[in-house]
């Protein structure tokens, strides 16, 4: 028997209007888990603001808080380029409010064998995954400190922080640095009342890239997306909302407390190991295309 399935959808474990007056920026908050979270801010009565690169992605993220009656605006930005977040910044706090909780959830990667991954492909994971999230943090502590006033970050990690990603090197370093990133910037800002937490998500279904787990992974859509949820040792992939419930609880005052914590949602799918694996089949073999 899989792990219980969670309250439906719609419900919410904290207090209405938990969030209210607050306006939570969630980066790549247009698709997929962000979007996710970014939902479940807006039932709890936040203010939504989006920032990514892509026009689609705004739109489509504006429509989704619009639907449950939020307040929304979307700007488009490049998080590599830290005169882009400021200038974003100044144009949410115009059209919504200055930006009380930060959520770090854009990312990219794709699977690549090592030896044949470009410069130009290490470069441009690590700098969106590591020097966005740093670029993003620094303009929102540096903001609240003039205003005097606290808040809250979340940064989206991966497990395989701890693990290493055989396959997704770049992606795997890089969240290993926001995982570490995010111990470091709790103590240096504890005291300014911002904390710094994380959430490492597993296994969850991104209906906006369907293809995003397996993606460049030989046989991948067709083997992996048919049977997801026996590929893990709950017996069923994460609910999006599952994953808005912890990153909601995370950044309110109800774990004021909490800081400098990564919190792994992904039903003990990363620790699970056996004496005996699986036949081992090598990075190069299982990414397609070939060396
Ligand atoms: P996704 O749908 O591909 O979302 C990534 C978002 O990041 C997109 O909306 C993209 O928008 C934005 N983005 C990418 N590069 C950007 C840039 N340079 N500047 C600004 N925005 C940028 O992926 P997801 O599956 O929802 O993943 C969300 C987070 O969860 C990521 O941090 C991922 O590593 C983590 N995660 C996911 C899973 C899972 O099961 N799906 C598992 C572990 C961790 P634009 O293209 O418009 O820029």
């Amino acid at each position: 028997m899989p792990l219980s399935n969670p309250p439906e959808y719609g419900q919410s474990m904290l207090p209405a209007g938990t969030y209210a007056g607050q306006v939570v920026l969630i980066t790549g908050g247009g698709t997929g888990l962000g979007k996710a979270m970014a939902l479940e801010f807006a039932r709890l009565g936040a203010a939504i603001a989006i920032i990514s690169r892509k026009p689609e992605h705004l739109e489509s993220g504006m429509a989704a808080i619009r639907e449950l009656g939020g307040e929304v605006a979307a700007v488009p930005c490049d998080i590599r380029d830290p005169d882009q977040i400021a200038r974003a910044f100044d144009q949410i706090e115009e059209a919504i409010g200055p930006v009380t909780v930060l959520v770090n959830n854009a990312a990219a990667n794709f699977p690549v064998a090592a030896e044949t991954m470009s410069a130009n492909a290490w470069r441009t994971v690590t700098q969106i995954v590591l020097d966005g999230t740093f670029f993003c943090a620094t303009e929102f502590t540096r903001r609240r400190l003039v205003a005097g006033e606290g808040g809250a970050i979340l940064n989206i990690g991966a497990t395989y922080s701890w693990t290493g990603g055989p396959g997704t090197a770049h992606s795997a370093a890089a969240k290993a640095g926001v995982t570490n990133l995010t111990q470091s910037l709790a103590v240096e800002w504890a005291p300014d009342d911002i904390r710094v937490n994380c959430l490492a998500p597993g296994l969850f279904l991104n209906e906006d890239h369907p293809d995003n787990l397996v993606k460049g992974v030989k046989g991948g859509a067709g083997r992996e997306s048919s049977r997801p949820a026996s590929r893990v040792p709950a017996g069923r992939t994460g609910a999006m909302h599952e994953l808005g419930w912890a990153a909601t609880y995370l950044c309110s005052p109800f774990a004021g407390y909490i800081t400098g914590h990564t919190l792994v949602v992904d039903g003990a799918n990363w620790l699970r190991r056996s004496l005996v694996m699986p036949e081992f089949e090598t990075v190069r073999d299982t990414i397609a295309p070939r060396l």
